[in-house]
């Protein structure tokens, strides 16, 4: 709905009637409805608003989460002259329509008049004052145009002549599209061209204005069953394989899963299968079975862009009834997908964290894999978790929600054994293959007998170097990208900080700049200390750049790739590091915990964890779980082929259980051993937990914020007796994205309770005057740092 707000108009979202209004409160006329059928099914706005209220989040701010862009959907908004309207013009054309009516009205008559059809946004460019009146007294009409969204024009593309030498002044886009026409001839989709050429239709379009390339018909490349992007990577496993015959324990867990899913009734099972099990297939085989049933299939992956292989084997089974939908798309290709999903032209699902909102009707599935991975938790308003509103969601249609994991986090596991969650497992690897062997290596031994702080021990030196000799392919985890952790003053001690954060900035060599890793901001590198100008400035630290220069160095004739997120911004490149280790063309990758996120190379026979205990200082309760996690998941890549896999890993606290448990794969035992520590710290799965933080650029003004809250807590703690609250005391990241933090903790073994405080809050900041972006509430933080 197009609705008058203040001296301006918003686009709005109609939820239902009200009830009574509150007296005092004045009713305006919406201006005109946008769509000509309801955008999101009854069961989405249920979804929305239960995000809305659990999470704390303004509606308007969840359905705009949960909406395809604003900006792409007003594309098919057309205004047409109503009856009325054409009878308005007639009389204005006849002069019989002047007084009354203001110039831009009858410029609006003319316009329409002559372009019916006019796209909303452009009207409401042209005719601010005009067209609202004109929706209102319902002489024109918006119209929802029900086109084909998704068919998109093909290009052919091809150079207009033999180039004798490139024009110097070619940016390096346009260089780069004729490199590759040169190289690869004539291109029949230019969206491959695109894609070769890290390049957009625009530039094909300026290219050809400037008569460089040609433009012609094209036609579509994708191979029925897959749409360009599902190939891409070109990993092995591409080709189409049949579907293995399933082993014992795969056929139990789907005899369990199918009558659930046959029911028609909610139900979540908890998949607990270790490394290598093949919880794909059982994923796979519950969508077969669900398209079977006439029902659709949503299935969310932490990081879709990171797994290739995964979008294969679902074009591979479910060709065109699959759509995509995460943030690695442009947005008119989420856009597409959004409505083909809509339109139920795709019943298949597969997604990141907000294609849990997923349009599907009639849903049979909600398959959250890696069901632990931190990234399904949203970072800003709503900071919803996408596995919690995966399972709300599968409530609200019927169906069963599938969590897969090999180390399920600990919310999930707790809800098993309390019942709430039914348990299947896969406890053996498929085809009868061992977990890899995992042996800990003392970096305290190491250096006391080495005197000298190196990032590689002897024992996985040695370890590598057979690798090479076996010609084997090898994995190294190190989970901190960059070159260096911090430029260290020797004179002074300071270390060069980021402006905005209270962090350390991270050296990185490629771009031979100072880089902050929450923030992004970016320094040149002294070459003096700013602070004391000494010229002894030392790089602390080994990052994944470093590590990677190293063994370029130490094994001359190794093939060394690295993996981390500031290589998969490079989406081309990221693609290369991966299908050529999976074509074994790289003998050891060193990466961070991208490498360990559910790839299957079945050449890796060696894991080295270069330093398994980064997180185990960090101030936050998740610190174990998360290396325990890690571990085992980086673990779990050794040894998926015919080969046994080995794992080395490295620590300072070669005593800690969670380092201890991760390398005995004893999810089990660290479950036990963890809870007893949430038990006594009162930290969840056992209560409820919730984070508030005052937050401002100015400190004062954040210790006001916070010194409200505290009074406010104060006021009311005595009808919450049942709930604890810590603080308010700096966050441990005191200061991000220049904006100091104020932390409070809020603790209660009833989550209603804790709720319902929580609302009291967000009601008092807002008649006190605390604006929404002064306070962060995060109910169940994934982080509190
Ligand atoms: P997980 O996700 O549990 O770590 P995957 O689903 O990646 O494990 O499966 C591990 C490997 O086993 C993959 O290479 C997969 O193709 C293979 N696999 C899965 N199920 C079977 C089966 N029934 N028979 C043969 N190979 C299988
Ligand atoms: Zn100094
Ligand atoms: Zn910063």
């Amino acid at each position: 709905m197009l609705v008058p707000l203040a001296t301006r108009n918003a686009t709005g979202i109609v939820l239902g009637p009200t009830g009574k209004l509150a007296p005092g409160i004045e009713v305006r006329e919406a201006l005109g409805a946008l769509d000509t059928e309801p955008v999101l099914s009854s069961e989405l706005v249920k979804l929305g608003l239960w995000i809305s209220d659990y999470y704390l989040a303004p509606p308007g701010e969840v359905f705009r989460a949960m909406l395809p862009l604003r900006r792409e959907t007003r594309h098919a908004r057309h205004v047409h002259l109503t009856e009325e309207g054409s009878r308005k013009m007639q009389e204005l054309a006849a002069g019989l329509l002047t007084e009354s009516r203001e110039g831009q009205e009858a410029a609006l008559l003319a316009y329409l008049d002559h372009r019916p059809g006019a796209s909303l946004d452009i009207l409401r460019k042209k005719f601010p004052d005009a067209l609202p009146r004109a929706l209102a007294e319902r002489w024109a009409a918006v119209e929802e145009v029900k086109k084909e969204r998704s068919r998109r024009k093909v290009f052919a593309v091809q150079l207009a002549g033999p180039l004798p030498e490139l024009p110097p002044r070619l940016s390096p886009v346009a260089r780069r599209i004729i490199e590759a026409l040169e190289r690869h001839g004539p291109a029949e989709d230019h969206r491959k061209l695109l894609e070769a050429a890290r390049a957009q239709l625009s530039n094909l379009r300026t290219l050809s204005r400037a008569g460089l390339i040609e433009l012609g018909e094209g036609k579509c490349e994708c191979r029925p069953g897959k749409r360009p992007g599902a190939r891409e990577g070109g990993l092995p496993n591409d080709d189409v394989e049949a579907p293995p015959t399933l082993t014992p324990a795969q056929s139990a867990v789907l005899n369990d899963l199918f009558p659930r899913l046959d029911s028609r009734g909610f139900g979540v099972v908890l998949l607990h299968g270790v490394t290598g099990s093949g919880k794909t297939e059982i994923y796979l085989h519950l969508i077969a079975r669900c398209l079977e049933r006439g029902r659709s299939a949503l299935m969310l992956v932490p990081e879709i862009a990171l797994t290739p292989a995964m979008q294969s084997l679902f074009f591979s089974r479910f060709g065109d009834q699959v759509a995509l939908l995460h943030s690695g798309l442009t947005e008119r290709e989420r856009d597409d997908a959004w409505w083909q999903v809509r339109r139920g032209e795709a019943r298949v699902v597969l997604g990141t964290r907000s294609a849990v909102f997923a349009p599907l009707a009639n849903l049979g599935a909600v398959i959250v894999d890696e069901e632990h991975d931190s990234s399904y938790k949203q970072d800003e308003t709503p900071r919803y978790h996408g596995r919690d509103v995966a399972v709300v969601r599968a409530q609200l249609a019927g169906a069963v929600a599938l969590l897969g994991s090999a180390t399920p986090a600990l919310e999930s596991y707790w809800n098993a054994r309390e019942g709430k969650y039914h348990l299947a497992k896969l406890a053996e690897r498929v085809g009868g293959r061992e977990l890899a062997t995992v042996e800990i290596v003392d970096m305290r031994q190491e250096f006391r007998e080495t005197h000298t702080q190196v990032p590689i021990s002897r024992r996985l030196n040695q370890e590598i170097e057979a690798q090479l000799q076996a010609s084997a392919q090898t994995m190294l985890l190190l989970n901190r990208r960059g070159y260096s952790w911090f430029l260290l003053c020797r004179s002074c001690g300071q270390t060069q900080r980021c402006v905005n954060c209270s962090v350390s900035l991270t050296y990185h060599r490629r771009e031979h700049r100072l880089i902050c890793h929450y923030c992004g901001y970016s320094t040149a590198v002294p070459s003096l200390c700013p602070a004391c100008g000494s010229e002894y400035l030392h790089y602390v630290g080994e990052g994944t750049e470093k590590l990677e220069q190293k063994f370029t160095q130490l094994f001359p004739g190794a093939r060394v790739a690295r993996l981390d997120r500031d290589v998969a911004r490079r989406r081309s490149e990221f693609l290369r590091v991966l299908s050529d280790f999976s074509r074994k063309k790289i003998d050891i990758l060193v990466g961070t915990q991208l490498i360990a996120k559910g790839h299957d190379f079945p050449g890796v026979t060696l894991v080295g964890v270069v330093s398994a205990d980064i997180g185990l200082g960090l101030p936050d309760f998740r610190a174990a779980e998360r290396t325990f996690q890690l571990v085992t998941q980086v673990a779990g890549r050794a040894g998926r082929g015919d080969a046994p896999g080995r794992v080395l890993v490295q620590t300072f606290f070669p005593d800690h259980y969670a380092v201890r448990l991760a390398a005995d794969q004893n999810y089990e035992g660290f479950f036990s051993k963890e809870m007893g520590f949430r038990r006594m710290m009162h930290y969840p799965p056992v209560t409820a937990l919730a984070n508030v933080v005052a937050q401002h650029e100015k400190l004062e003004r954040a210790a006001q914020v916070a010194k409200e809250i505290g009074e406010f807590f104060t006021k009311v703690e005595g009808q919450f007796p049942a709930i604890k609250i810590l603080g308010p005391g700096p966050a441990p990241l005191a200061k991000v994205e220049q904006r100091y933090r104020i932390q409070f903790l809020l603790k209660s073994a009833s989550r209603a309770t804790l709720h319902a405080l929580l609302k009291q809050l967000a009601d008092h900041c807002a008649q006190s005057g605390i604006q929404p972006r002064e306070v962060m509430i995060d109910v169940d933080p994934v982080s509190i740092m």
